[in-house]
């Protein structure tokens, strides 16, 4: 099989041979400069094919296929057949209903890509994707929080393609989060991309980050979380435990009890026997939002006597202060470790000293923040906390019969989900007022290990197991009113009496729409026309959507191209060096072909 890359999509260079596509500052063919100006001003556009970049999904598209079919063939025929089951359905659709459309901007980011490139982080060893529209900078990781990531020398790569279903809405209307494409209102030369959440003649409002349609809090569906939910933490992926500004984001809250820590294992065994009915679960593995430095929160922590020995002018210019009244020390953002030893060493003071320790790992832990690893630099402000979150992890219960127990704090609810291996019964409760909100049957995989992923979002609590719902989701009954006090520990799981393992831990956080892009639906409610549609983009802190259309420029149904069936023909870019000469070739990956959720 050849490994003769296909022509980049505004490619001028010799076939066989890249050059970066179209940047701010490199206007090129096949527009016109004007038009290439005007469509990349719109950061958040889908360009079109016969638009932008005709070989982004037509020959450049066939010819990457024939890549993935070179590369499956060398691990399997099944999946060699998937593979070419996968390209002739690309044709046919192709051919015959559906519309092939390159994404070049980040607003949906990280759900889909435009124009980017991929970074790995050199602590975690996280891979992700950054905005590739702004050139070079610096990038922060979105698993560990490390920042000042070099971005130079970094291929940039193609945005993800999608294959549009056109008739999709003739049969059928599109429903709420639903993907689609359509025009842009004012430029109905360009096509966009983004979720669908208001429907003709509903009243749409966002508010605390979440949508509310109607004046009801909108909850989103088991398989539209799992499209939507952007990383908060893989264990699997931690920094090294010896990083100087890291600690572990899971903590055993009782060491030297029932649980124990392998190679990124959570492994629970209980010390002593532990009596079959009753008994609360009392041994926990808790998430604290660990970060590395920043942070606008505020920690204190009780502190006597101010150390003789030091100048109060010592906390001049650092976001540390002494309250004598109150007779605490208070640090804003996470105390660094420079400034710890160097007042550690002035004040020469034990109590004082302790008194910095507990600062030091209090003022670590912070809220969750709206904060995505695509955006960096100018665009990487934002600062909501959000408190909706979804756990999921490998889950093995074995052993004498007793109970694992998830808990999910959101500030205002906490929701506990409890499997009971002796009752054979998964049940949800009120972990403030002890009420059984829901019960179901426990599913039979969890004595080998199934896949556990428990959310609460948009005020609704969620348990699935091996993908399928254990019960109907429950959503209470009224939406958020008081956010209540931020959780410093969101998640925690334990276990009582059975024997458990728990692997492939991953945290997720939900989109937290926000109002810093247009008033539309944020500072009032918007109430939809017969005729209109509302959409916003997952990457909402720097998407341009239905918030930020002016009043009159609806999104209406005759502006829909459709329905985004799969994402095709993704492929990174990889820079090859042989002895002075260098070129970049197209890399496949297989693991991003997937459909659109
Ligand atoms: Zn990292």
């Amino acid at each position: 099989m050849g490994q003769i890359p296909p022509a980049a999509p505004g490619s001028t260079g010799p076939p066989g041979q890249w050059t970066d596509p179209p940047r701010r500052d490199a206007p090129a063919e096949p527009l016109t400069p004007t038009e290439r100006a005007a469509v990349l001003a719109e950061p958040l556009a889908l360009a079109e094919p016969a638009a932008l970049a005709e070989p982004a999904v037509a020959p450049g598209g066939l010819a990457a296929g024939a890549q993935l079919c070179g590369s499956v063939l060398q691990s399997g025929r099944p999946i060699f057949e998937a593979g070419l089951a996968l390209l002739l359905l690309v044709v046919l659709l192709r051919t015959f209903i559906a519309g092939g459309y390159m994404i070049e901007t980040g607003s949906m980011a990280p759900c889909l890509l435009g124009y980017h490139r991929r970074v790995t982080c050199d602590s975690c060893g996280w891979q992700f994707a950054v905005d590739g529209t702004q050139g070079e900078g610096l990038a922060t990781c979105p698993n560990c929080c490390r920042d000042g990531l070099t971005l130079e020398g970094l291929p940039l790569n193609d945005g993800d393609h999608l294959l549009v279903s056109r008739p999709a809405y003739e049969f059928s209307p599109p429903l709420r989060w639903e993907v689609i494409v359509f025009r842009n209102p004012s430029r109905p030369g360009q096509a966009y991309v983004k979720r669908l959440v208001g429907l003709p003649g509903e009243r749409v409002h966002l508010r605390q980050g979440d949508l509310y349609v109607n004046d009801v809090i909108a909850p989103k569906p088991l398989a539209v979380q799992r499209g939507m939910r952007i990383l908060v933490h893989d264990h699997d992926h931690s920094p090294p435990a010896d990083e100087p500004d890291w600690q572990s984001r899971w903590e055993i809250e009782t060491p030297g009890a029932g649980w124990d820590e392998r190679g990124g294992r959570f492994l629970y065994a209980p010390l002593e026997r532990q009596p079959a009915i009753g008994g609360e679960v009392e041994e926990w593995v808790g998430y604290r939002h660990w970060i590395r430095r920043g942070g606008g929160h505020r920690t204190s922590v009780r502190l006597d006597d101010w150390p003789a020995r030091l100048p109060p002018s010592a906390l001049v210019d650092t976001r540390l202060q002494y309250v004598g009244d109150a007779r605490s020390l208070v640090a804003t953002g996470a105390l660094s470790p420079g400034l710890r030893a160097r007042l550690a060493e002035q004040a020469d003071d034990e109590a004082f000293t302790r008194s910095l320790a507990s600062l030091f790992a209090a003022s670590h832990v912070a809220p969750i923040l709206d904060q995505y690893g695509y955006n960096y630099g100018t665009k990487s402000g934002s600062s909501h906390e959000v408190r909706d979150l979804m756990f999921a992890a490998q889950v093995a219960l074995r052993g004498e019969p007793g109970i694992f127990a998830v808990v999910l704090d959101d500030g205002e609810l906490t929701c506990r989900c409890e499997f009971d291996t002796a009752e054979q019964l998964v049940r949800l409760v009120d972990d403030r007022t002890g009420d059984l909100l829901r019960q179901g049957v426990l599913p039979a995989g969890l004595r080998e290990g199934a896949l556990v992923e428990i959310s609460l979002w948009d005020r609704q609590a969620l348990v699935a197991v091996a993908g399928e719902l254990v019960f109907e989701p429950w959503l209470a009954p009224c939406g958020r009113t008081a956010r209540g006090p931020t959780p410093w520990r969101p998640v925690r799981f334990g276990a009582r009496r059975l024997r458990a393992e728990v692997s492939q831990v991953k945290l997720y956080r939900d989109v937290f729409y926000t109002s810093n892009l247009g008033e539309r639906g944020s500072s009032a409610v918007e109430e939809l026309g017969p005729d209109e549609f509302f959409v916003l983009g997952d990457n909402s802190p720097v998407s341009k959507d239905s918030r930020s259309w002016s009043e009159g420029t609806v999104l209406n149904a005759s502006l829909l191209i459709g329905k985004p069936l799969i994402l095709h023909l993704p492929s990174r870019r990889q820079r090859v060096q042989w002895r002075g000469w260098q070129t970049e070739i197209r890399i496949p990956e297989p693991s991003r072909i997937r459909y659109i959720r």
